[in-house]
């Protein structure tokens, strides 16, 4: 470190030297404008910053040292062509770039890129806005950097709220483009954002730039001119009507992927429902999470279930209303009996289930009828209203607002149940029924009672299947807990794959073990991946190691984590 010169990052691209490094930025400076080019000098500089002012260098939840993941420097792109310019610098140069939208990316390495001393490309600075909002159409067409919350002002500015809903994920603040890029989910009818988005124009590694499904063709109808840039044509008239367009579908492979930066996108909205309903049920004992499953199956697959609701553990629940220490001076995972007198003295279930009814009153009636005659079966099972929970923090009354398209920023607070608290994300994916919740449940908490740490968990219920996320909380500034957490997620990992679990996204440090367990027929899919990545990415300047796939300049055996 002695031997840094002024202008050197913390962490230099990986063969890179300085004088490169330093050229690279002054080239970079040309493109985008001083004002967004920040170069990671010192150690002082790694501010971890919360999840209203998340830092745009490291992870703020970080496993490791905080300046483990970091970035070289951070650069902002004015606009589609200053994207393009950098892809084809840092080409010439052979410099990695990892890309995010807003950097938020809680539980799964915020800003971080995979390889350290990358370019960090802060994508949705300059990049935010909303394009289009269609009410007849029901879609919008964002830029990266427009968040949930910022879609929400919108609808809620222009009274249109009465006409389309949006859907959104737990905590607001995240990015539209980014959220979908990693298929990440939210809670109304339309809750899997990846099946929800429609249309992309993407920049590829080399620079290009595409436009998916119906937007590959150009549409003179709606005023396409030639001699106009292609990123400012106007798009098809049907380009976020209908996903696939003609050929080989191609949005998949910018979905948690290194072969594309996707610069806009189609995302339908809900036509308002015309009444609404949230509604909570608990559920007494540990194990009545084999029966709920079992009786949940039908119901979503017959979409009386009509949105993706969720059963919560007891402490992701009561981590909202208070840490750990304000239940309990214990330093051990607390007991069955201590889990049950949380329980207790926050009236609520060993396990909680969040859903909600869509539709005139006459219709949500007939559905909550059906709902509550099946879950009557459950001894001791309690329904309520949102009316029914005042009490300060109720995650009905937050979830009522989220399952209904309204972002908020209540669900940070569990992350405070340690304190210094960060945490990772373990989520692995399950058939909806009792066995495999029960076992999937049984094993994680185990592993957690053996590593130490409380299980907060909750299974989120999609079409047929349920992301089961388990979230590991930590104290970030002891090594201890840290240790405790990686050990945690590890085990979980390789104990779920025993079992045919696979998670359906991860954290930058795990995610070659988990690349490794999805291996068929000695690892086909990656050897595809790792094909595909090579033909469009040859120098592999673009999130080298995202999920696991490598570029061949990459040897695997120096990488792999
Ligand atoms: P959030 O929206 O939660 O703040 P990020 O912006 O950090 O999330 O993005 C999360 C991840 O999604 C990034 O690490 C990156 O892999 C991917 N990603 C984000 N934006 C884009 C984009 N515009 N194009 C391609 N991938 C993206």
């Amino acid at each position: 470190a002695s031997q840094r010169e002024k202008g050197d990052p913390l962490v230099l691209p990986p063969g890179t030297t300085s004088a490169q490094f330093k050229d690279f930025i002054k080239r970079a400076q040309n493109i985008c404008g001083a004002d967004n080019v920040f170069v990671v000098e010192t150690e002082d500089q790694l501010v971890d910053g919360t999840y209203k002012e998340p830092n745009k260098t490291h992870d703020m939840h970080h496993l490791y040292d905080r300046s483990h993941f970091v970035c070289s420097a951070t650069i902002a792109p004015r606009d589609v062509p200053g994207v393009q310019d950098i892809m084809r610098l840092c080409n010439e140069l052979e410099i990695p770039v990892w890309t995010f939208s807003i950097g938020r990316n809680t539980g799964y390495g915020g800003a971080a890129p995979r390889v350290p001393g990358s370019i960090c490309l802060d994508i949705g600075k300059n990049m935010n806005r909303i394009l289009e909002v269609n009410v007849e159409g029901a879609y919008a067409v964002v830029e990266p950097g427009v968040t949930y919350f910022d879609m929400h002002e919108y609808l809620e500015q222009h009274d249109l709220r009465k006409h389309v809903w949006l859907d959104v994920p737990d905590l607001g603040g995240g990015s539209i483009i980014g959220n979908a890029s990693e298929r990440g989910v939210g809670y109304t009818p339309y809750g899997d954002h990846f099946m929800m988005h429609c249309g992309m124009e993407v920049i590829l590694p080399n620079g290009d730039l595409v436009r998916t499904g119906m937007g590959a063709l150009p549409d003179k109808t709606a005023g396409h001119k030639p001699g106009v840039p292609p990123h400012e044509q106007p798009g098809n008239r049907a380009w976020h009507l209908f996903n696939y367009g003609f050929g080989p579908y191609n949005d998949g492979i910018f979905t948690q992927s290194s072969l594309g930066i996707i610069v806009k996108m189609g995302i339908w909205l809900m036509p308002n429902p015309g009444g609404y309903q949230a509604y909570m049920i608990t559920f007494p004992k540990d194990d009545d999470v084999k029966q709920v499953m079992d009786i949940i199956r039908p119901l979503r697959l017959q979409m009386v279930m009509q949105n993706v609701p969720t059963l919560r553990s007891v402490l992701m629940d009561a981590a909202v209303y208070g840490d750990k220490a304000s239940y309990h001076d214990s330093k051990e995972p607390l007991t069955e009996a201590e889990l049950d007198d949380i329980a207790k003295k926050l009236n609520i279930g060993r396990w909680n289930f969040y859903g909600a009814l869509y539709g005139p009153e006459p219709i949500r009636n007939v559905m909550w009828s059906v709902i509550k005659e099946a879950f009557s079966t459950v001894p001791g099972a309690k329904f309520y209203f949102p009316e029914d929970r005042p009490e300060p923090h109720s995650i009905l009354r937050t979830r009522a607002l989220t399952m209904q398209g309204i972002p908020t920023y209540d669900e940070l607070r569990w992350i405070d149940w340690l304190p210094n608290g960060a945490h990772l994300f373990f989520s692995p994916i399950a058939k909806v029924s009792g066995d495999d919740a029960m076992l999937q449940y049984k094993v994680t908490k185990k592993r957690s009672r053996e590593a130490g740490l409380d299980i907060l968990c909750d299974f989120v219920i999609g079409m047929r299947e349920m992301h089961h996320i388990v979230c590991i909380v930590f104290d970030r500034e002891d090594p201890s807990s840290k240790k405790k957490a990686h050990w945690l997620i590890r085990t979980l990992i390789a104990d779920c794959a025993e079992h045919g679990w696979g998670e359906y996204r991860t954290h930058l440090a795990v995610m070659d073990q988990i690349a490794e367990t999805y291996n068929f027929n000695d690892n086909a899919q990656l050897k595809l991946n790792e094909q595909i990545k090579n033909a469009l990415d040859p120098k592999g300047i673009l999130a080298p190691g995202k999920n696991g796939i490598w570029p061949r300049n990459y040897p695997k055996e120096e990488w792999v984590m």
